[in-house]
């Protein structure tokens, strides 16, 4: 049992809107992590449990390593049948946002949800939420949207309807979205993994689920990304990139990226790191950083992205070396913040 995180003016509303719901849809953000898969399917067992007729709808499809929760084989991917999310969408009384702040984020969801009749909850952790839901339960200083959805079914009462298989998808989120516990790990992230791993997870088990599961083809890729890697001591800067060659050469398949942007920012002294790579006809940029340095501020202005402080992403339309060129024209402007971060 942790201290009731949910604010009060969330918690009596939330319990009516759901009450008054049958049919509910819980959503999460494109190209779905860890943190927003854990926290979907989550919160939609335990919604099960009251009752409710719950779906899960995500935007696109999402890798292998977190297919065995419980609830994944049901989980409707919006790219691949639209005419059925549409009409669910459209037919729900209230849908969850979670791990996402903004609509835009919600990839080709984005048309349908504006316009659906349904209430909105959203439970988020990142910095500058839009204001489109009823109700909004906004964090920065929680580790994960899982952390939140833990706090969230604390605050409604409904802590006795987690079972082992709803707290191993919310703790999964947990682990992932904190590196493992090393990054926004408070006191309280540790009391709720506390909590679940009293309901029965194991965390060597969701470790080995999640992390044990390479491929030697995504070991290879990995290779070639260190390979390719660039360290720019003078800016304290680490860049990484992969080609559309490199992909197709080691057979890339969704999720076997993860965790590349993280090896620059290993290398010692490195503030930042920068990962660039092709996805869906456009380059994506994984930006990871310690300290001060605000990596959300430089994706959402330089590559109509965001995230956190420490961990963003954003896309360019220019071609792979044309991304890296710019990337190398901005990053003198901020010698000093590096310096100083
Ligand atoms: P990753 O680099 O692992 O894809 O994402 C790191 C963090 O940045 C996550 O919190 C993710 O939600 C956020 N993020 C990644 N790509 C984008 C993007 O294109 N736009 C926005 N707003 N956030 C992003
Ligand atoms: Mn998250």
């Amino acid at each position: 049992m942790c201290a009731m995180k949910l604010p009060s003016h969330i918690n009596g509303p939330a319990h009516k809107l759901i009450d008054e719901s049958g049919k509910i849809i819980v959503t999460c953000h494109v190209n779905p992590d860890g943190d927003a898969i854990g926290s979907a399917l989550g919160l939609s067992l335990l919604l099960q449990k009251r009752d409710k007729d719950v779906k899960v709808i995500v935007p696109n499809q999402y890798p292998d390593f977190l297919k065995w929760m419980k609830g994944s084989d049901a989980i409707i991917i919006y790219e691949e049948d639209p005419a059925i999310a549409d009409e669910l969408l459209e037919q729900a009384d209230l849908i969850f946002h979670l791990d996402y702040n903004s609509l835009k984020r919600s990839g080709p969801m984005e048309s349908i949800l504006a316009k659906v009749r349904a209430k909105r909850i959203m439970i988020d952790h990142h910095p500058e939420p839009d204001d489109f839901p009823e109700l909004r339960y906004s964090d920065t200083a929680m580790s994960s949207t899982c952390e939140m959805v833990y706090h969230f079914i604390e605050s409604m009462g409904w802590e006795k309807y987690l079972d082992t298989d709803a707290a191993e998808c919310l703790y999964t989120g947990l682990t992932t979205d904190t590196g493992s516990f090393k990054y926004s790990t408070s006191p309280d992230t540790l009391k709720v993994a506390a909590s679940l791993v009293a309901l029965g997870v194991k965390p060597e088990v969701i470790a080995s689920r999640v992390y044990d599961t390479n491929t030697t083809s995504k070991l290879k890729l990995l290779s070639r990304a260190l390979e390719r890697m660039d360290i720019i001591e003078r800016y304290k800067t680490a860049v990484i990139s992969l080609s559309e060659e490199d992909l197709i050469t080691f057979n890339f398949q969704r999720g076997d990226t993860e965790g590349i942007v993280n090896y620059g920012l290993s290398v010692l002294g490195m503030m930042f790191s920068a990962f660039f790579y092709p996805r869906d006809g456009m380059i994506k940029i994984s930006l990871r950083s310690k300290g001060d340095f605000d990596v959300n501020a430089f994706a959402r202005k330089h590559f109509n992205g965001g995230g956190h402080k420490n961990a963003a992403g954003g896309m360019s339309e220019l071609s792979l070396e044309e991304s890296l060129k710019k990337f190398y024209k901005i990053l003198p402007s901020y010698e000093e913040e590096l310096h100083n971060a």
